[in-house]
């Protein structure tokens, strides 16, 4: 395969800022070129064309190829990753603009954000608008959650300019074309399945995992059921006195899954809504059909991950995420938060970024951003970029704790630089650049001060990185030979 200077397959030119170094973001926006409809144009007579079936025929695809740069991963490696079910590649085979990327326990934490119309605020722009923030602070991938009107135009138009995976939640738009909860039908939610999936959404959230027979499990729970799609789809089974439908028709998604490989996210209806209520009955009674559920997905090729709590105190987690692992077979987890502590709304973007960090630590492979908004109202832009950017801290902190390649070379690197006075560089070395300069240059916004040895926190005179440097001269000095053992001499202010 022909391939650019920086490894990437000729003809995927999507090169943007890296993320830092090591890493090689391909995030752009807008797209290049739809290298895609080629090389998906190439498997057009294929019979099965999802990721995990070329992956497990020993094939590594364009898709896998880039994906595997990415990571600094080989390409090989992720075709077997994908093949065993333990990484996904959401890739909708009508997705033209798609940078393809990895979601695994072998790869770099990866971080969603939400975006989305509801009934009161609803344009193609504005949506566009979100889009292009989540891809400038850098979400992997986003969630289109919208709940209002002019759906189809609206996720056409992101699915077109998106360059990260796109994921919905069918039941929202299903909910819109109904007048009543109970006129929903399985082929209503099917047929919206279906179009969802011609227009190129990579990955779904269906909540086929809560059961009848879970419902009165939830009866000491505090908070009830929080999740949207598992409070639907309780009520639809309590008024019609059947199972979810979801989970009936579970074959039929698979057959529409397997054809444009949509990635199922298989949600958790049932995850605790507060400390209370975590770890209990019903949480684990639905992750045991999640369990069933991701096997009967690798049974017809289709990739597969699992959704997890919610609000879940800190001890807990790892236990969590150990038993989400065994139980479905190590498919990526994907964790909401977990939020570790329920009295600081208005800075649930920092409890669950606890909860993410540690989850991520120990085996989560992506985590669904949380903004300050959370539980108080609908995020604005501002609230976006809080979210992503805690998210992004969290899932750094995660693959550093686990050394992934690249990610405590990003961390060194700023830390020599700040070392250096680089401030120019060390903002550019920022997860967040604009905000790390804005806040030095409050105080001294005069260019000299961009190689200044000090900044206004201690000031000159206090500068205890300047003041070591004399250490550094002191212990250069005797290596060289030149000093005995009198000890450091201070630098001349
Ligand atoms: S003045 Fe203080 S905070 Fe600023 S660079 Fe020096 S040691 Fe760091």
């Amino acid at each position: 395969m022909a391939t650019t200077e920086r490894g990437i397959p000729e003809g995927a030119t999507c090169i943007g800022p890296d993320q830092g170094p090591g890493y090689g973001s391909l995030d752009v926006f807008p797209p290049a070129e739809p290298i895609r409809a080629e090389w998906v144009g190439r498997r057009r007579n294929d019979p099965v064309r999802t990721q995990m079936h070329y992956a497990r025929r020993g094939d590594v695809t364009e898709e896998m190829w880039v994906a595997a740069r990415r990571e600094g991963l080989e390409p090989t490696f992720v075709r077997d990753e994908v093949a065993r079910g333990r990484m996904i590649i959401p890739a909708n085979v009508a997705h033209r603009n798609l940078v393809p990327l990895a979601i695994g326990i072998h790869a770099r934490c990866k971080i969603n954000a939400n975006i989305g119309n509801s009934a009161v605020t609803s344009d193609v722009e504005g949506e566009l608008e979100k889009l292009r923030r989540c891809i400038k602070y850098k979400a992997d991938t986003v969630m289109d959650l919208s709940t209002g009107g002019g759906i189809d135009e609206i996720r056409a138009a992101i699915v077109e300019r998106s360059p990260v995976p796109i994921g919905t939640v069918p039941i929202y738009q299903a909910i819109q074309e109904v007048p009543r909860l109970e006129d929903l039908t399985a082929d209503l939610l099917l047929s919206n399945i279906r179009r969802q999936a011609e227009q190129g959404v990579d990955y779904m959230t269906v909540h086929c995992g809560v059961r009848r027979e879970h419902l009165p499990l939830v009866e000491s729970r505090i908070t009830g059921i929080v999740s949207r799609g598992g409070s639907l789809m309780a009520q639809w089974m309590l008024t019609h006195g059947r199972e979810n439908p979801l989970y009936e028709s579970y074959d039929e998604i698979l057959e529409i899954c397997r054809e444009y490989d949509v990635s199922l996210s298989l949600g958790d209806g049932l995850r605790p809504g507060c400390l209370h209520d975590a770890s209990d009955e019903a949480q684990f009674a639905e992750l045991e059909v999640l369990g069933e559920l991701t096997r009967r997905a690798w049974e017809r090729d289709v990739q597969v991950m699992v959704e997890g709590p919610g609000h879940v105190p800190l001890d807990q987690i790892p236990m969590n995420v150990r038993r989400q692992i065994e139980v479905c077979d190590e498919a990526p987890f994907y964790v909401l938060g977990p939020i570790v502590t329920d009295v600081a709304p208005g800075y649930d973007h920092i409890t669950s970024a606890i909860g993410a960090s540690v989850a991520a630590q120990h085996g989560a492979a992506m985590l669904c951003y949380v903004t300050p908004k959370e539980h108080l109202g609908l995020p604005n832009a501002d609230d976006v970029h809080q979210g992503i950017i805690a998210y992004r801290i969290a899932a750094h902190a995660a693959d550093v704790a686990r050394g992934r390649p690249g990610a405590r070379e990003w961390d060194d690197a700023i830390s020599r630089a700040r070392y250096a006075f680089d401030w120019n560089e060390q903002f550019a070395l920022s997860m967040d650049p604009d905000t790390a300069r804005a806040m030095h240059d409050e105080e001294l916004p005069h260019e000299a001060f961009k190689t200044a040895e000090f900044c206004s926190m201690c000031g000159p005179k206090f500068c205890s990185m300047r003041i070591s440097q004399a250490v550094d001269d002191y212990n250069a000095a005797r290596k060289a030979g030149g000093i005995g053992g009198t000890g450091p001499t201070t630098r001349e202010e």
